[in-house]
């Protein structure tokens, strides 16, 4: 019999519900008693959601963060709370965000945790915090206590607790000087903490416990090797079955080393490390269990069951009651339902599978492994054909951008010269001053504004209405511009509620929900389009805009477009094709885009690549192929324009030291990229690269409502002009100025004006 499980469930709620109730919370409408009450609630519907499964995982519910759950089940608690009053979910909130309701006063606020991304996903972990003398209590009574509710409601749990490896490791250590040996002496007391935890979840009557271990997918030094048999032969006595788990990736080098680890059962992300699966299946003793998660829990398509049955029968008839069956990963990263998408057509909502999809998908496999396909015949053959409909579907495969793409020929990756040439006759044609000033393309999205975009949506106002309403916003936006005196314009981006999905909502291929809401941090939720077929434009998307800002001055205006590799890492992508594939389509959509800008008269043009970087594999030795087909469809979409037309991009990250030569590939002629918190130091990378192209280095900090002085901007950008020739510097923010107020904005570019008219008078 093979034996289900899951790894994690979304908590957020159907309807974002957790959000909602943490956010009253934090604003002091609700006691504490009735957001325990609403995360219970939560608990019970999604554990019911999974009653049928032979492991329900109990202990992925959380406030805020997992990572964070497990420092505090650790004890390893920052100092700079403990003297504070309140109790546990105070100080806990005060970790996770600085402070446990808004208006704590000054007393109780503090920093809050560093927050980063969670291996390769868009879910943000705060970083545990170490000390050289921390020490580690346990205190498990919240997983307990979930234990005991889940109990009550007969449900079989499996508790998921971070492993001790991937937790030690995820951490930082805070002490000056401290390095990483002074965190591997870490290793024995959390390991005290972590074998006393797994009595306690015995005398629970827990019989398998889940750690996850994730970074087994990525590439370890020895040390950290040795780490993992260290710790899990000191937990060899376990008085529980422990399961560890790994996903995201393939093991590779590390993969005997997980299988010799001695724990009771391995689970195996079958969807990303399907190749490795039979080797594994050969190493494991044959005592223990092998988990494999064969539903996707990373995407949003249907499982093609009797595909996946093929594979798996095999299998099973090998392993016996050894095979267990899971998603991938947790669950975590997909929404929870699709049936409550009411708008989605409804060709395309019967591709799809959201986390309760999923959990009845597993189901199925496990009934048609336990029973033979016969029992579930009507569901194998319905999904077949959903599948089969999929695969013939009209709407996802367009003929002709597949065979656009598959003529791919260098010519379309280059401009015509180089940039050296390229910079003589673009100074000829703009004649900018030194210290070009410009900003990054969005101005204050102002209430007034969302309410347009509202109205227009909701059908409460006409298209012509629209229109008038968006130029006239236009219209403010260059008049403020043509005052502060910047020298590329740009039209400020009203029309948009989003990057991506300002673009995707024009393009063939792309779908919306309603209620795809992942978690990305705490309360906060993102909902990201569907890639669901062949992407195309039908039309121009941006040129009536930007023409019309031209229109009202004779300053450059800047046209603004969002970029293929930017599109794709913040939407879900089809399962059916290469992601590079994919960018590869959009890369065309976009370059029409480009030359339809460049017809209309519009010779500046910035392509956001903000999430370039975010799309980087786990592992650095995959790196080189992720860059190479990203930098190439950046350049397609990008490089079919003449020399004399000026190509800007802009990202919005700090880090650049292991990227610099992709970077220089995309031959962008201006890169404005986030400086401004890191005093100018970032650019030491592009001075030793020897960076041959323009940048505008930021140097207002559009991330907080400080406005920057003319001295602090001056210096900065002397600081950069000791790096990078003056000649090839612009002055810019940050980024996008959509989230500031015009109160806000307006001196701070005054300032920045004044900074460059210096600057340029002096150099
Ligand atoms: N052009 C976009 C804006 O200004 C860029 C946003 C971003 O980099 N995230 O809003
Ligand atoms: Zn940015």
């Amino acid at each position: 019999m093979a034996t289900t499980h899951n790894l994690g469930f979304p908590r957020i709620g159907k309807k974002r519900e957790l959000k909602f109730a943490l956010e009253k919370y934090w604003r002091k409408e609700t006691s504490k008693d009735s957001l325990q009450l609403t995360a219970l609630g939560l608990r019970q519907q999604n554990w019911q959601h999974q009653a049928d499964l032979d492991f329900v995982p109990v202990g992925d519910f959380s406030f805020y963060d997992q990572v964070l759950d497990t420092s505090f089940m650790l004890g390893n608690i920052p100092s700079r709370v403990s003297q504070l009053e309140g109790d546990d979910l105070d100080n806990y909130f005060r970790v996770a965000r600085g402070r446990s309701s808004n208006d704590e006063s000054s007393c109780c606020c503090v920093s809050a945790g560093e927050m980063t991304k969670w291996f390769d996903t868009n879910y943000h972990y705060i970083v545990p915090e170490f000390e050289q003398d921390t020490s580690f209590t346990l205190d498990a009574s919240q997983l307990l206590a979930q234990l005991q509710e889940a109990k009550q409601q007969g449900i079989t749990a499996k508790p998921v607790v971070i492993g001790p490896v991937t937790y030690l490791w995820l951490g930082k250590l805070k002490t000056e000087s401290a390095n990483e040996e002074d965190k591997l002496a870490l290793l024995d007391d959390l390991l005290k903490a972590y074998s006393q935890l797994l009595n306690f979840l015995h005398q629970a009557g827990v019989d398998w416990v889940q750690f996850d271990e994730p970074i087994l997918v990525t590439e370890l030094s020895q040390a950290w090797q040795h780490v993992f048999r260290k710790a899990y032969f000191q937990l060899t006595n376990s008085p529980v079955n422990i399961l560890l788990a790994t996903y995201f990736g393939e093991l590779q080098e590390n993969l005997q080393l997980a299988c010799k680890l001695p724990v009771a059962g391995l689970h195996l992300d079958a969807i990303n490390a399907r190749n490795e699966i039979e080797k594994v299946i050969d190493w494991l003793p044959t005592h223990k269990v092998l988990s494999l998660g064969v539903i996707n829990g990373r995407n949003i398509w249907k499982t093609h069951l009797n595909k996946t049955l093929d594979w798996l029968e095999p299998i099973h008839l090998r392993l016996q009651d050894r095979l267990w069956l899971a998603p991938s990963c947790s669950l975590l990263h997909v929404p929870v339902d699709v049936q409550s998408e009411e708008k989605l057509d409804p060709d395309i909502k019967s591709w799809l599978a959201f986390a309760l999809q999923k959990i009845d998908e597993l189901q199925v496999l496990a009934q048609a492994l336990n029973e033979g396909r016969d029992s579930v015949a009507k569901v194998l053959a319905e999904n077949a054909s959903t599948l089969l409909s999929r695969e013939q579907s009209k709407r996802a495969h367009n003929k002709a951008v597949k065979a656009r793409v598959s003529l791919l020929d260098n010519g379309l990756e280059k401009r015509q010269s180089p940039y050296s040439q390229r910079a003589k006759l673009q100074d000829k044609k703009f004649n900018l001053p030194l210290y070009p000033t410009t900003t990054i393309g969005s101005f204050p999205q102002t209430k007034a504004i969302r309410q347009i975009r509202s109205d227009y949506k909701n059908q409460k106002m006409t298209e012509k209405h629209y229109r008038q309403n968006m130029e006239r916003e236009i219209k403010t936006c260059v008049a403020e511009q043509e005052a502060l005196g910047l020298d590329v314009f740009v039209h400020g981006e009203p029309e948009r509620n989003d990057m991506v999905e300002y673009f995707g909502e024009q393009l063939e291929g792309y779908a919306f929900t309603q209620f795809g809401w992942v978690q990305s941090y705490g309360s906060r939720c993102v909902k990201p389009p569907i890639i669901f077929g062949d992407i195309s434009r039908p039309k121009a998307m941006t040129v009536e805009w930007i023409k019309y800002a031209q229109t009202l001055t004779d300053n450059p205006m800047k046209g603004m477009l969002t970029g293929p590799v930017t599109i794709l890492n913040w939407s879900f992508v089809r399962d059916d094709q290469p992601r590079s594939e994919t960018c590869l389509q959009l890369a065309f959509a976009i370059r029409d885009e480009v030359l339809d800008l460049e017809k209309a008269g519009i010779h500046i043009i910035q392509i956001d690549e903000a999430a370039l970087r975010e799309g980087l594999p786990l592992r650095k030795s995959q790196w080189q192929s992720y860059l190479d087909w990203a930098i190439q469809a950046f350049r397609i979409t990008a490089n079919g324009v003449a020399d004399d037309t000026q190509i800007h991009t802009h990202m919005c990250y700090s880090e650049f030291n292991d990227i610099i030569a992709a970077i220089a590939d995309m031959d962008a002629d201006v890169i404005t990229i986030e400086t401004s918190r890191s005093d100018m130091e970032l650019l030491d990378v592009f001075d030793e690269f020897q960076y041959p192209n323009e940048i505008g280095p930021g140097v207002y900090d559009i991330h907080s409502p400080n406005i920057p002085s003319v001295d602090s901007m001056v210096s900065l950008m002397k600081k950069a002009s000791l790096r990078i020739p003056a000649k090839r510097l612009w002055v810019n923010p940050d980024c996008g100025l959509k989230t500031r107020t015009w109160d806000e904005v307006r001196p701070a570019l005054v300032n920045m004006v004044e900074a460059s008219k210096l600057l340029s008078a002096r150099a």
